[in-house]
C-alpha cells in the first residue's frame, strides 16, 4: 500500500512567510501588502516586520494586521527578530523569522543572544526559520547554534536577496544541518520591501485543514508543505521501495540525499518520476523539481527512519 508523504489533493494554501510594510522599512502600507497578495492569488501573507530598536529600519512592536483578514485571505502575526551578536552583518544583528507569534511578543534587549531569541520565539508558539543565510554569510557555527536552540527551518530561497544582491540561497546551510542530523525544514520567501517589484518570487504551499493561522502554523511545524519559486508538487508517495513524485510540468526531478548523493530524471514537460529507494543509501532525502525557466519546487526533507 502506498504511503503519502505529501499531497495537494485536499487543497493547499499559498503564502509568503517573510515580508515588510511601512510598519518597518517596507514601502507599501500594510493594507496594500495584503491587497496585492490577495490579488496575486495568495491565500495568506505575513508582515514579518523588523522587531528591534533602530528606527532606521525597525519598529519595537509587532504589527497585528488581522483586521485585513477576510474569508479567503488571512495574515499571520509574525516578525523578523533581531538582537546583537551576528558576525558579517552591517549592524551586527541576527535576523530570525518567526511566524505565528503573539502580538505582544517583546523586542529583544541588547543582552539576548540569537539562540536565546530563537528559543523564546519557539516557546511562544512560533514557527521559526533561519533567515537568508547566504545574504549575510551565516557561519556554520551560527547555523548550528540556532538549530540547537530549536529553529524549525532554513530559508533556502529569499527572493529579494536573490534579485537585489545575488545572494538568495540557503541550501548549503540546510544540508550542513541535515547531514549533522538536525531535522530542519526549508522555506522559500520573498522578504519583500516594495511589492510587487520584489514579491511573488518565493513562497510556500501548505496542506492545512483550514485557512486559519493555527492550522497553517501546525502544518508548517509538521513539515506538511513545500517551497517553490515556480513549479508545484502534486504528490509525493512511497510504494514499497519506490518513491513516486507528481509535479506540474518540469524539465528535471531530482532526488537529493545526504552528502552529495543525488539522482535525477530529465525530460520535456515531465510530470512524474519514480525513484528506487532500495539502493539510495541515505539517512534522508528531499525532492527538487526544476522547470524550463530554472525555477524550483523544493520538498521538505524526509527521514528514512521515520518511513520504516
Ligand atoms: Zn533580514
Ligand atoms: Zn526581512
Amino acid at each position: 500500500m502506498a504511503t503519502t508523504l505529501f499531497t495537494s489533493a485536499a487543497g493547499v494554501f499559498r503564502g509568503n512567510l517573510h515580508g515588510h510594510s511601512t510598519h518597518s522599512d517596507g514601502q507599501n502600507s500594510p493594507a496594500d501588502v495584503v491587497r496585492l497578495h490577495r490579488e496575486a492569488g495568495y491565500d495568506f501573507t505575513c508582515l514579518s516586520e523588523h522587531l528591534w530598536t533602530d528606527p532606521r529600519f525597525s519598529a519595537p512592536t509587532i504589527i497585528d494586521a488581522t483586521a485585513f483578514d477576510s474569508a479567503d485571505f488571512i495574515t499571520i502575526i509574525s516578525a523578523e527578530l533581531h538582537c546583537p551578536g551576528k558576525a558579517h552583518d552591517r549592524d551586527g544583528l541576527w535576523h530570525i523569522v518567526a511566524n505565528g507569534l503573539p502580538a505582544d511578543f517583546p523586542v529583544a534587549d541588547s543582552s539576548e543572544t540569537g539562540p536565546e531569541l530563537v528559543a523564546r520565539a519557539v516557546a511562544a508558539g512560533a514557527y521559526v526559520t533561519i533567515a537568508h543565510p547566504e545574504w549575510y554569510s551565516l557561519t556554520d557555527d551560527e547555523a548550528r547554534s540556532l538549530a540547537a536552540a530549536g529553529a524549525h527551518g532554513v530559508e533556502i530561497y529569499n527572493h529579494s536577496s536573490a534579485i537585489e544582491a545575488g545572494r538568495g540561497g540557503g541550501i548549503a546551510t540546510l544540508d550542513l544541518l541535515l547531514n549533522e542530523g538536525d531535522r530542519v525544514h526549508l522555506t522559500a520567501t520573498d522578504d519583500s520591501h516594495h511589492v510587487p517589484g520584489d514579491a511573488f518570487g518565493g513562497w510556500v504551499m501548505v496542506a492545512a485543514d483550514s485557512l486559519t493561522a493555527g492550522d497553517i502554523i501546525a502544518s508548517l511545524k509538521a513539515g506538511n508543505y513545500y517551497a517553490s519559486s515556480g513549479p508545484d508538487f502534486i504528490d509525493i508517495s512511497i510504494d514499497g521501495a519506490n518513491l513516486d513524485v507528481g509535479t506540474s510540468p518540469v524539465d528535471r526531478i531530482i532526488l537529493a540525499g545526504d552528502r552529495h548523493r543525488a539522482e535525477f530524471v530529465a525530460g520535456d514537460g515531465l510530470t512524474t518520476a519514480r525513484f528506487d529507494l532500495a539502493d539510495f543509501n541515505s539517512a534522508f532525502f528531499r525532492v527538487v523539481a526544476i522547470d524550463a525557466r530554472g525555477q524550483c519546487a523544493w520538498s521538505n526533507p524526509y527521514w528514512m527512519d521515520d518511513l520504516g
